[in-house]
């Protein structure tokens, strides 16, 4: 079997020139201003121990666990490090060498064991509801809490929702394997508009789990079976675009399915493309924007979802301190690490006192689930809603 490593060329790694430029984007050289714990320390790091300068020790690997793969470093360096591929592929080759702990070794077995068996996953969240209505809450409280689960979407009959009016797009919807169960709103109000601007919508049936957090904790080899397998599904199909309205999935989809290059887009990326009909009803509120990092600085998409919320009568949108910079959640991040996690999570949420807004929107179910938790543990009134809500709230 081929090393993570190896996926990588030498001139990935000596692209940093060192300057420093993108330590202060750093969540976690922002709060704990250490070298070890920035972009430049890690990429040192993994390139010594690519090219085998330094032998790996357990104790350095605590630096590579402890960045939350946001790529705030990547948007920012002069130098176009592609530091998502290296880190990547330094957690990959992380899990081959390390002495996992029990609780990495859980949360590996959890994910193969659900997120890839879509019918199982299902499950598992119709028990979590059953006993969010008992009030069993500690059962399914661990790491974050879960947010109120309400009945899980499901494809229309036929795999096909029609166009609102006449048919001007025909796309495919990633139903993905958590959004389903834990924000299953965003998916409905994400379908609306796509409706509403015209699209026919298709749900590519076997559809699984697209990888993303196998690929962001490590396991290349699943990420690689589950892309395998959706891509001749996908392929199978006829559309304009792949439409994603979780980041974190549309990020990953398209950096790993080389196949389906220039045909994912994220919801606001699309919708901004293709136009919305004129909104019906005012929406009176003050709204602050989390830029997801997936979409921020992975997918480089900024301007489309605040032209969006901007463009709906009656909201203000006020923009907070550092939109820019992670919550904190990053995946399994604030379950694996909830110390650092919750450090950065503190910084965010004073950023959003202080725009005194109605609601945070942000556009990836775990930001979400973290700024959730957060405003929650303060007792702030603040409401957490997906893009898609605050944009459907509107029609
Ligand atoms: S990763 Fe980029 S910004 Fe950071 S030190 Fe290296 S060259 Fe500079
Ligand atoms: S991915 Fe995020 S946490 Fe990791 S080094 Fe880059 S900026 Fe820091």
């Amino acid at each position: 079997m081929s090393k993570p490593f190896d996926l990588l060329s030498d001139d990935d790694l000596s692209t940093c020139v060192h300057c420093g430029l993108c330590l202060d984007a750093c969540p976690t050289f922002r709060v704990t201003g250490l070298e070890t714990e920035s972009p430049r320390g890690r990429l040192y790091l993994m390139t010594q121990w690519k090219r085998g300068t330094l032998a790996f020790e357990e104790e350095q690997v605590r630096h590579i666990d402890l960045c939350l793969g946001c790529r705030t470093c990547e948007a920012v360096c002069p130098s176009g490090v592609p530091y998502g591929r290296i880190i990547e592929a330094g957690r990959a080759e992380v899990e081959r060498l390390r002495r996992p702990s029990p609780k990495r070794i859980l949360s590996k077995v959890a994910l193969r064991q659900l997120l890839a068996h879509p019918t199982r996953l299902r499950a598992a969240g119709a028990a979590a509801r059953a006993a969010q209505a008992l009030r069993l809450t500690s059962v399914v409280r661990s790491g974050r809490q879960l947010p109120k689960l309400r009945p899980q979407f499901h494809r229309p009959v036929g795999d096909v929702a029609a166009a609102i009016g006449p048919r001007k797009h025909r796309v495919a919807f990633l139903v993905g394997c958590v959004m389903p169960i834990l924000y299953p709103q965003s998916h409905q109000a994400a379908v609306k508009l796509l409706q509403l601007a015209g699209c026919e919508v298709w749900f590519p049936p076997g559809e699984r789990c697209c990888g993303a957090l196998f690929a962001h904790n490590g396991d290349l080899d699943t990420a690689e079976r589950l892309r395998d397998a959706n891509t001749s599904t996908y392929l199978a199909g006829n559309f304009e675009a792949l439409v994603v309205d979780s980041a974190g999935c549309g990020a990953h989809l398209k950096d790993f399915y080389p196949e389906l290059e220039g045909k994912v887009k994220d919801i606001t990326e699309w919708l901004a493309e293709i136009g919305l009909p004129e909104p019906k009803k005012e929406v009176k509120l003050r709204v602050t924007y989390q830029d997801a990092c997936h979409l921020a600085h992975a997918q480089r998409i900024r301007k489309p979802p605040r032209d969006l919320i901007r463009s709906l009568p009656g909201v203000e949108l006020i923009e907070m301190r550092h939109p820019e910079i992670c919550c904190g959640a990053a995946g399994l991040y604030s379950t694996l690490e909830p110390q650092m996690s919750n450090r950065i999570l503190q910084e965010k949420l004073d950023d959003l006192s202080a725009t005194r807004a109605d609601v945070v929107v942000s556009a990836n179910p775990g930001c979400q689930m973290q700024l959730e938790a957060g405003l929650r543990s303060r007792g702030s009134k603040m409401t957490v809603e997906h893009i898609t809500e605050l944009l459907a709230s509107a029609y």
